[in-house]
């Protein structure tokens, strides 16, 4: 006869491992089935999560109100995401800082990301690697086995409960799993074109660099929706930088490949002088928000900006340092050695251009010289004034646009994943479709991460709650399994 399990987690990123270990540490009999060869997912990619209150901002003399968390996200969110749940995950913040770090965790401290952002992000030695290995390692512990390359395709429904799931092996064999819950935790569905272009709002898909997305395929969110599960927040992205291209075919194919480079990407997103591919000014460059930046690209032709700044700028990155930090990988007034150097990969490719005139520089990035020439006056008119009469940005970063050489780097629209589908109360258990509460739940299934909708609404926004999306992966993860074990306990 099969084994039956109490809980199986899909997914070994950051919710599905929490669930799992939650499930564990109560006493229950638990798998995890992962459909790539390694754990971690995208959580691996991560840099920080969030929380308030944590020993971590103890030490550190950091001190956030979760009340004024709470307010300022349901705030930004219009309140049209589930209160419930974003309170759960505020308050159990800083227990799961705790949590993980007697888990295998090093916290590093909560560095400012952002100018003007409280100081909720905790970095972690090895980054997000840090913690799923740690995890990893904890689930050896407790004798938790992690399946791999196994791909979850569809519940197995009885009598209206859970029963198990319906799998592929790497051979595309059949297998199945008997379980009384299951925990959908496999983050999400970057990777499926159709999907991303039906539901989100990012745009064409194939024009956007998905950062740390592999084999995202929807398959949580498809298999919870044929099992009868309502639908939220299945159209929000988590929205990147601008990033530099690797290839140049950047509107042929699926770009998948971008590139990382610390000083480039820092230097793309210094509050320089921004245009769109026309040359005028769209945005306020000292707006940091990740979101706020790729949805006012999403609205410019090509979703593409020119980061145009002049050979003083260049001379003040060197010399003086960056005026935004690139969280911990180039802290703000990091100086960059040689600017050129730094953007030469780029300038091979032709993504960005080092040009002694405006005409130059028009014919090549294609923008419209008058229309430049007219930004460019404007712009630097404002810098003269310290007033940006336009879109109010910043004065402390309205840097004229004047000396030759003119500088100028091609950035595109990036996103780190989608974020919702699968509509869940505040214990993370999965509501039906035909519910008209929050109370008609699909017995013993459970859903947290990525996959699970209620904590955003139009844009995920992280400046107020930076690493709220990967603290919404451990913390739902630990509520799901929470919930589960009271389920498997009453049974
Ligand atoms: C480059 C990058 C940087 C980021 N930085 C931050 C940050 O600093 N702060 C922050 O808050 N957030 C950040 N994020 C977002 C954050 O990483 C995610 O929100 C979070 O990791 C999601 O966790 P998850 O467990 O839901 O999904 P994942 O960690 O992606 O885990 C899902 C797992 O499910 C597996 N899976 C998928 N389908 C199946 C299937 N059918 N069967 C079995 N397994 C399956 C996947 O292979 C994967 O291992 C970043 C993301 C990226 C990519």
């Amino acid at each position: 006869m099969t084994e039956e399990y109490d809980l199986i987690a899909i997914g070994s990123g950051g919710a599905g491992l929490s669930a799992a270990i939650t499930a564990a540490e109560a006493g229950k009999k638990v798998v995890i089935l992962e459909r790539l060869r390694v754990v971690g997912g995208a959580s691996n990619f991560a840099k920080g999560l969030f929380a308030a209150q944590s020993h971590i901002q103890k030490q550190e003399g950091v001190d956030i109100d979760p009340d004024k968390v709470f307010l300022q996200h349901m705030e930004y969110t219009s309140y049209l995401t589930n209160a419930r749940l974003v309170r759960a995950i505020i308050d159990k913040s800083a227990d799961t800082i705790q949590w993980l770090d007697d888990r295998g965790t090093e916290f590093l401290g909560v560095p400012p990301l952002y100018p003007y952002a409280p100081r909720t992000w905790h970095t972690t030695k090895l980054e997000g690697r840090g913690i799923t290995k740690g995890l990893q390692k904890h689930c050896e512990k407790l004798g938790v086995p992690i399946h791999f390359q196994i791909r979850a395709k569809k519940l197995i429904i009885e009598g209206g409960k859970v029963a198990g799931l319906i799998c592929d092996d790497k051979e595309g064999n059949t297998v199945t799993y008997r379980s009384k819950t299951v925990v959908i935790g496999s983050g999400g569905f970057a990777n499926d074109f159709d999907m991303m272009r039906k539901y989100t709002k990012c745009g064409e898909p194939t024009v956007q660099m998905a950062f740390g997305q592999v084999g995202k395929e929807g398959d949580g969110v498809k298999m919870a929706w044929e099992a009868g599960a309502a639908e939220e927040g299945v159209s929000v992205i988590q929205r990147g930088l601008a990033g530099v291209m690797k290839k140049k075919e950047v509107l042929k194919e699926a770009p998948k490949k971008s590139q990382f480079d610390k000083h480039i990407t820092a230097i793309l997103k210094q509050p320089t002088f921004w245009v769109n591919a026309n040359g005028e000014r769209f945005f306020n460059e000292s707006e940091f928000s990740f979101a706020h930046i790729g949805n006012a690209m999403s609205k410019q032709p090509y979703q593409i900006l020119f980061n145009m700044f002049d050979d003083d700028y260049r001379k003040f990155m060197e010399t003086e340092g960056i005026q935004v930090g690139l969280g911990v990988f180039a802290p703000t007034g990091t100086k960059i050695p040689n600017v050129v150097e730094a953007i030469q990969s780029s300038i091979d490719r032709d993504e960005a251009w080092v040009c002694n005139t405006l005409e130059e520089l028009c014919e090549k990035t294609g923008q419209n010289l008058e229309v430049l020439k007219a930004s460019m006056d404007e712009y630097n008119d404002s810098c003269d004034k310290g007033h940006d009469a336009l879109f109010a940005k910043s004065s402390e970063f309205m840097k004229p646009f004047r000396k030759a050489p003119f500088y100028a780097i091609k950035g595109h629209p990036t996103h780190v994943g989608s974020l919702g589908g699968i509509k869940i109360n505040h214990k993370c258990e999965v509501i039906k479709k035909s519910s008209k509460t929050f109370l008609d739940v699909i017995p013993g299934l459970y859903a947290a991460g990525n996959v699970a909708g209620g904590m955003y609404s139009e844009s995920y926004d992280a400046s107020h709650t930076l690493g709220l999306t990967l603290a919404f992966a451990y913390n739902s993860g630990r509520i799901a399994g929470e919930t589960a074990v009271a389920y498997v306990n009453k049974k």
